[in-house]
């Protein structure tokens, strides 16, 4: 009958392998499936993640599993020939906890149980060296003290600290055998004071309680935290392995090294790694001593080294994927101790994927999948140098990626005048607004110390493809006397600052920093998911420069042309405060007569990048006052510029004033209360349309009004777009064009239906939609957001995530009744969350037309889709059988 609890490995069997993630850990389940396969590894036995939840759950062992880890035991003893506890050959062993998924805050490995006084002495007659077993065993009376008695590391650090200074040596290494011995019976006496009990000598009570601590580590406060924080079930419990020992610490034909059998940071197909002769596997990761790379086994261990390079080679094969592995050579025989997949660069990833089809390993479609979409990024932006070094000041949210270095200013004005100048200048705020846009335009990098991943200036960055750090909160900056302090250190106007948004971290001078390449490989990888996703990709891009950088990385379109950009720039906010200035509608047209030759010369430029794709311009937006002078010197210098009272300025600044300006008098609110607003901006669109399609560009236009919460407002602006149109147009000119709606507040996913028998298409602006559905506001939710996530308040910042339960309920519901309302309604999202690949995933599933975002995250989207199209692919059609095979297989150890 089979076990119920325990599963065997060794001699060539294994109870289970690799699909027995769930139930053996993967660690466990790993060294079955080596076993399976002919891989030396040292026989051992997993207990299940069953055993541990019936332990958690009824606070003793189930009954069952007392005898049937004594028969793995007994078992281990014959393949081995050793004995737990015997005076000739003890059976020695590691034991290792280990889930399906891999978490920091559970039990540490214990090496060297089954070693008590009288084992220890035959170890050392058997290896012929008594130091090698001392130390052997006072490191394990630490280790086990420390994680199954409660005794801290810190106590048995003091008496070793303490046996150096009557030794007067400074290394532990140049302590003898009997030092160790000594020691060996202080820390007993230690445990023994500590804990009121003798350390076990049976090494069968060792074992149980090594294995109680492992099922007891599920339940530490650490443990408990970071599953919280991850979405890990509470009731997975975890494996224990239970592992013969093997010794690289056996003199020079003996070693312990890691390896990845690609170059994780290239993708290179060659084995990578370090290793140490005569060395245990901490060794290795402590950094005691310089390992040599993997390489110099060949020298030294040649027999083992030829013999690791089939093994690695098998496991890829095996598995079909990049491996991390970590191995032992006992007296020239070579041990695999772990397996697991191998983390890895983005670059590396790309090449060892498309390698993989390549050498028939793998499907393009699982190509596709191995890409981390989120990973993606790392590659097209400058990045740091990875052999710099660094001084970190602060830390913030990496809210726009890339890497920049430059002189900090404190005001977007010296940022222009500097940047003129041919300066490198990084821009440190407390915070941005509109008002610093042309200082944000001038900046290689921008820093604020407020503000969270859709504060005005991580949308603006991102937009712009520029490297942000918003909500540094360790920064107090002090823009009136023009200085931050980070940690009580000092940063001036003109300190050399290097910003990295891709971590969040701001460093000391000036680091260097390296082009993005992108290699062909990349380029046939994003082919392939192209072929893959269903879902398009299009771009928030406000400037043809911006609409150009995105169609070269794949967008089919822009999702969203932001307009109140256009009017930021340099004189425009000039003519844009005129306008609101104005007292009489005569006055306003006058102002906006202005405007509108700006406005169409970019909207030209726009239609000019994307010829042949469609653009959807969306109209004025934000709160009037956003535009108005800020400070009172801003406000004199507009008066003087405009020849009127600097009354007059004030007088408006406060008639715009608003205590929600969020939900105030914005979006088609503002078009509704000026019309002349929309009719400008709706004449430069057709105006432009109509210049462009002359010189033969194929101009898809789509109009979006929005904020709109009701189909009145919808209905209203309408009319002033296709008056205008039919003006600019005549009935002569074939310009198909499109007017629809963001649907970004509650009410307007709850009218979908209404509103679509009007609109001819959707656009979800989930920035302000998560806004107004959760009721937060999305400038300040940096004082108490992070702790709500720290806490598992909230699982993500919604974002940058989107809250399914909650915003994507009321995204399907308007996808539904938008539908039914006009079944082949177009229907996007232009939100940050058209960039976040777990997002991607969710308009995937609810059968929506396109996602849209910043130009840099174009690939990311592209990738994102293509997974989600992917994983939600029927899998019965016959074609598929090699297609889609679910990756878990290949899913090896933690
Ligand atoms: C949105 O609200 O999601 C949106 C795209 O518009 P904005 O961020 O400009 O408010
Ligand atoms: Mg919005």
């Amino acid at each position: 009958m089979p076990n119920a609890f325990v599963y065997y490995f060794g001699a060539g069997h294994a109870d289970g392998g690799r699909a027995d993630k769930a139930l053996l850990g993967g660690k466990g389940a790993n060294l079955a499936e080596m076993t399976r396969i002919g891989i030396p590894v040292p026989p051992g036995f997993t207990i299940s993640t069953e055993a541990c939840r019936a332990f958690l759950r009824e606070k003793k062992h189930p009954k069952a599993l007392r005898g049937e880890v004594e028969a793995a035991v007994r078992r281990l003893e014959k393949d081995t020939g050793k004995k737990l506890g015997g005076t000739e050959h003890p059976l020695l062993v590691s034991v290792r906890s280990g889930g399906a998924v891999s978490m920091p805050g559970m039990m540490d490995t214990i090496l060297n149980l089954g070693l008590n006084d009288t084992t220890v002495e035959a170890l050392a007659r058997a290896s012929g060296e008594p130091r090698f077993a001392y130390d052997s065993y006072r490191r394990f009376i630490q280790m086990y003290s420390d994680v199954v008695l409660g005794v801290p590391q810190k106590d048995f650090e003091a008496l070793l600290e303490g046996r150096k200074i009557i030794r007067d040596v400074e290394a532990d290494t140049a302590l003898e055998w009997e030092d160790l011995k000594a020691l060996v019976v202080e820390y007993k006496i230690l445990v023994a004071r500590e804990t009121g009990q003798k350390f076990p000598e049976n090494p069968t009570d060792q074992l149980w309680g090594a294995i109680e601590a492992v099922f007891r580590s599920w339940n530490t406060d650490r443990a408990v935290a970071y599953r919280r924080l991850n979405n890990i079930p509470d009731d997975l419990g975890t494996a224990v392995s239970v592992v013969s020992m093997v010794y690289g610490n056996m003199g020079g034909d003996s070693g312990t090294g890691v390896a990845f059998t690609r170059n994780p940071s290239t993708g290179e197909k060659k084995i990578f790694g370090e290793f140490l002769i005569n060395a245990q596997g901490e060794d290795v990761v402590a950094g005691i001593r310089t390992p040599l790379l993997i390489r110099e086994m060949e020298r030294a261990l040649p027999t083992a080294y030829k013999e690791l390079l089939q093994v690695q080679a098998t496991l890829e094969r095996h598995y079909r994927e990049m491996q991390d592995i970590e191995f032992t050579v006992e007296k020239g025989r070579l041990y695999l101790l772990q397996t697991r997949i191998g983390k890895r660069a983005a670059a590396a990833a790309v090449k060892v994927a498309v390698d993989m089809v390549d050498e028939a390993l793998i499907t393009r479609e699982e190509a596709v999948l191995r890409v981390d979409p989120q990973q993606l990024e790392q590659l097209l932006h400058r990045r740091l140098d990875p052999a710099a070094e660094t001084v970190v000041l602060s830390t913030g949210l990496p809210a726009s990626p890339g890497a920049a270095s430059g002189q900090v200013v404190f005001s977007p004005d010296v940022a222009h005048e500097r940047n003129a100048k041919g300066d490198a200048v990084i821009l440190i705020r407390s915070e941005t607004s509109p008002d610093d846009f042309h200082g944000m335009v001038a900046a290689r990098a921008i820093v604020t110390s407020r503000g969270g991943m859709t504060s005005h200036a991580a949308v603006v960055a991102r937009g712009m493809g520029k490297c942000c750090v918003v909500g540094a909160h360790d920064l107090e900056v002090d823009e009136s006397r023009g200085i931050a302090i980070a940690h009580g250190r000092v940063i001036r106007e003109g300190d050399w600052v290097t910003v990295d948004g891709t971590t969040g971290r701001i460093l000391l001078g000036k680091v260097a920093t390296v082009e993005p390449e992108l290699s062909d490989q990349f380029h046939i990888l994003m082919g392939w998911a192209d072929a893959a996703r269903t879902m398009k990709v299009r771009t928030n891009a406000d400037t043809p420069a911006d609409a150009q950088k995105a169609r070269e990385f794949g967008a089919e379109g822009i999702g969203l042309c932001r307009t109140e950009h256009m009017f930021f720039e340099g004189d425009r906010i000039i003519s844009m405060r005129e306008m609101i200035l104005a007292v009489t509608e005569q006055e306003r047209r006058a102002a906006l007569a202005k405007l509108l030759p700006m406005q169409r010369a970019d909207f030209k430029g726009i239609f000019k990048a994307m010829d042949g794709l469609p653009v959807t311009i969306r109209l004025l937006d934000p709160p009037l006052h956003e535009f108005l002078p800020r400070s009172e010197e801003d406000s004199r210098h507009l008066a003087q510029i405009l020849h009127i009272d600097e009354a007059q300025i004030l007088h408006a600044v406060e008639r715009h004033r608003e205590n929600n300006p969020m939900l105030g008098l914005r979006g088609c609110r503002l078009g509704i209360t000026y019309p002349e607003i929309t009719q400008m901006q709706a004449q430069a669109i057709f105006e432009a349309a109509l210049e462009a399609m002359q010189e033969g560009i194929d101009v898809q236009v789509e109009v979006m009004i929005p904020l709109v919460g009701n189909v009145k407002e919808f209905s209203r602006q309408e009319e002033v777009i296709r008056d205008m149109a039919e003006r600019v147009l005549g009935s002569d000119t074939k310009l198909p064009y499109l007017v629809g709606t963001m649907i970004e507040l509650p009410r307007a996913a709850l009218t979908a239906r209404a509103i679509a028998e009007e609109a001819e298409f959707f656009s979800f602006g989930t920035n302000d939609l998560t806004q107004t559905t959760l009721g937060i506001s999305r400038d300040d939710a940096g004082t108490f957001l992070p702790y709500y996530i720290e806490n598992g308040i909230l699982p993500d910042d919604p974002f940058q995530v989107l809250d399914r339960e909650g915003v994507g309920r009321l995204i399907e519901i308007a996808t539904r009744e938008g539908r039914s309302a006009r079944p082949r309604l177009k229907i996007g999202v232009c939100g940050e969350h058209g960039g976040d690949p777990r997002s991607v995933e969710f308009f995937q599933n609810i059968g929506l037309d396109y996602v849209s975002c910043s130009p840099f995250r174009v690939p990311v989207a592209r990738l994102a889709a293509a997974h989600a199209a992917l994983r939600t692919k029927p899998k019965s059609s016959p074609s598929d059988s090699e297609g889609i095979r679910p990756l878990t297989p290949a899913v090896a150890g933690d």
